[in-house]
């Protein structure tokens, strides 16, 4: 199975429809519902995949965050978590919530890119060493709400996270920039190299290129798992030469249409998850060697 751009495309184009998916809309509900189904659906017939809603966030209204579980074969304690926030914004609707925002890349494109590597790594029957958790994030646009309240519980429950990988706005590019950026600040630095290393062997050679750039403060759900003690990474589109995001965020411009109407862009972005899922869950690792793990042979692959 191969990275199809108009599968993500359509993934986009679906969460894109909702009226808005404002934490606390009715349409906040329905579409974290919808990729619950979704997600679940990817998983039929396998004992080893549970989705479920989160409802844990007291500050998330009636938005559930969604988590789609694949056990680990061999590890199941040691978890490794890939997620994307699934609520949208209008910056100037002040709460309303009939308030139009399609957050086409932000961040539906994020969870069309989960949804992605979902749908390869479960269809063509690969099965974890470590367990993999898939977060859809309730509540992101108001505060990393639904991604605190998830890694609190974590932190409370001791349970044991060996990497968080954190995918905010990954459609838009635009002139004479990278391909992929790695979000420098709220990360931990060892997951950056770890991504750095990664990218360069694994898509360096399809012609792609990388940079690093800070958001200077918490700009999303990455900061959440820093700040409990987990080590947590972002990656994000390049943006352009005059701006580090998609300019039309937070907006009713925030559209497929504005992107060059193609998924192209995430598709890069899916083949990475697939390679940071393949080597960070496959692999055993000793205590204080969580991160690289004891088979990090990437360009063996
Ligand atoms: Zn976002």
């Amino acid at each position: 199975m191969q990275v199809d751009d108009l599968a993500i495309y359509r993934t986009i184009e679906h969460l894109s429809s909702y009226r808005n998916r404002y934490y606390a809309s009715s349409y906040g509900r329905e579409s974290a519902e919808w990729i619950r189904d979704t997600w679940a659906a990817l998983g039929a017939g396998r004992d080893d995949v549970s989705a479920e809603l989160f409802t844990g966030c007291t500050t998330c209204s009636t938005q559930p965050s969604v988590i789609l579980t694949v056990t680990g074969s061999e590890l199941p304690d040691e978890v490794v978590v890939v997620g994307a926030h699934l609520d949208s914004i209008n910056g100037s609707a002040q709460g309303n919530l009939e308030q139009i925002a399609p957050g086409a890349d932000d961040d539906a494109s994020g969870i069309a890119t989960i949804t992605e590597i979902v749908r390869i790594a479960l269809g063509s029957g690969w099965r974890p060493q470590r367990t993999i958790k898939f977060m859809g994030y309730a509540a992101e646009e108001v505060g990393l709400r639904g991604s605190n309240a998830i890694a609190r519980r974590f932190a409370t429950d001791g349970v044991e996270v060996v990497g968080v990988l954190q995918l905010d706005m990954t459609n838009y590019r635009s002139g004479d920039v990278a391909d992929f950026k790695i979000i420098s600040d709220f990360s931990n630095a060892d997951l950056r190299s770890f991504v750095g290393e990664l990218f360069d062997t694994y898509l360096l050679p399809l012609g792609l290129s990388r940079m690093s750039q800070a958001c200077n403060y918490g700009c999303s759900d990455h900061a959440s798992w820093t700040s409990a003690g987990f080590p947590a990474v972002m990656v994000a589109e390049p943006g352009s030469p005059q701006a580090p995001f998609f300019p039309r965020l937070h907006t009713t411009g925030d559209t497929l249409a504005n992107m060059g109407d193609s998924a192209a862009n995430s598709a890069k972005f899916a083949r990475f998850g697939l390679a940071f899922i393949g080597e960070l869950a496959k692999t055993s690792a000793a205590a204080g060697d969580r991160i690289f793990g004891d088979g990090f042979e990437a360009a063996g692959r």
